[in-house]
This record gives C-alpha cells, sequence and structure tokens, in this order.
C-alpha cells in the first residue's frame, strides 16, 4: 500500500541540517513519477469530502504536491513563501523557531475573502510553519478548511496546534 511504499523511498538523513536531527528527505519520491500521482490521488480521495476552493502551499517542498492536487482538483494554488521572494505585494507573518523566528509572505491579492484554503506542506513537526500560514490566509479573508502533509512527526504534536482551523488534517505517512 502506499504508506508502506512511502516508508521504503523516504530517507533519514542523520545530523541535516544540524547535529541530533534526524531528516526527512523526501527527494527519492521525486525520481518515481507513478508514486507521485499516487500520493496526489491519495490526497484527493482522502479530502473528498472536504469543499476546497484553493490550495496554499508552503515554499519550498509544498510547492510539489501542492501545486500538482491543485491541478488535478482545477483550482488555483497560492505560493507561501519566505521574506522577501515574492515580487508583488505582500502581507507577512513571523513565527517562532527553536532558535530565533522565520517570516513567509503572500501576495496581498492571491485569493478572495471567504476562499476555503487547504494548506499543503511536506511535512509537519511542531505545526509553526502552518500555523503561520493559516494565519495569513485568514488576514487575507479566506477560511481554512484543511491540511494536508505527506508526512507528520505525531510525537511533536503539531496537529493539535492545527485543530483551532480546521480538523481536517491529512497525513499519508505517521
Ligand atoms: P514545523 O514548522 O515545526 O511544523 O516544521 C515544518 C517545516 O519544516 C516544513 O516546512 C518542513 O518542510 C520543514 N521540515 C522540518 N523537518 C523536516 C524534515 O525532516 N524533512 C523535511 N522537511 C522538514
Amino acid at each position: 500500500m502506499l504508506e508502506q511504499k512511502l516508508r521504503e523511498v523516504i530517507r533519514d538523513i542523520p545530523d541535516f541540517p544540524s547535529p541530533g536531527i534526524i531528516f526527512k528527505d523526501i527527494t527519492p519520491v521525486l525520481k518515481d513519477a507513478t508514486l507521485c500521482v499516487d500520493i496526489v490521488n491519495e490526497f484527493a480521495d482522502k479530502l473528498k469530502d472536504v469543499d476546497i476552493d484553493a490550495i496554499a502551499g508552503v515554499e519550498s517542498r509544498g510547492f510539489l504536491f501542492g501545486l500538482m492536487l491543485a491541478t488535478k482538483l482545477g483550482i488555483p494554488f497560492v505560493p507561501i513563501r519566505k521574506q522577501g521572494r515574492l515580487p508583488y505585494k505582500t502581507i507577512a507573518e513571523s513565527y517562532k523557531l527553536e532558535y530565533g523566528q522565520a517570516t513567509i509572505e503572500v501576495h496581498e491579492d492571491a485569493l478572495d475573502a471567504g476562499t476555503k484554503v487547504l494548506i499543503h506542506d511536506d511535512l509537519l513537526a511542531t505545526g509553526g510553519t502552518v500555523v503561520a500560514s493559516a494565519k495569513l490566509i485568514e488576514k487575507l479573508g479566506g477560511v481554512v478548511v484543511g491540511f494536508s502533509f505527506v508526512i507528520s512527526l505525531d510525537f511533536l504534536n503539531g496537529a493539535g496546534r492545527l485543530r483551532r482551523f480546521s480538523d481536517n488534517i491529512i497525513s499519508l505517512v505517521r
């Protein structure tokens, strides 16, 4: 099944990007076009009862399956990017990292008020990145209707921080 296949293909990289971290590397997944299509079909199936108008993906690995899923569903894709990368007028949201802080941005005209948005990223860890993304969507007047991830590190309980936005939290590998 898909989860088993993903467990085999996703690779653990010890001590990246810093000592003591085991990084989940999805790049081997991208070499398998059939697996990529299976991932998107699985997301679409798990989300079939959720009314979604647009998908927001988080830079950079959230762009990969985020755009594929938006294309499959025939709906817009909204890129959420790190500070200073988007060319038009933006709104920003900062959030805490273990050491320091990060800022992400979205174009101020990325979506219309009332748009129902699914937020997608490759991996859910503490949830800080997608909580900040959800706040950006709400600042634009959008409604967060769910979250999707290829991987979630459940022991960090990121999902617990997302439920105030939506209970629709999809992960293909835990
Ligand atoms: P969070 O904000 O703590 O949930 O961290 C999630 C963000 O960090 C996502 O944008 C991920 O792409 C990235 N990230 C954290 N750990 C990993 C990993 O092991 N593999 C890939 N991405 C990771």
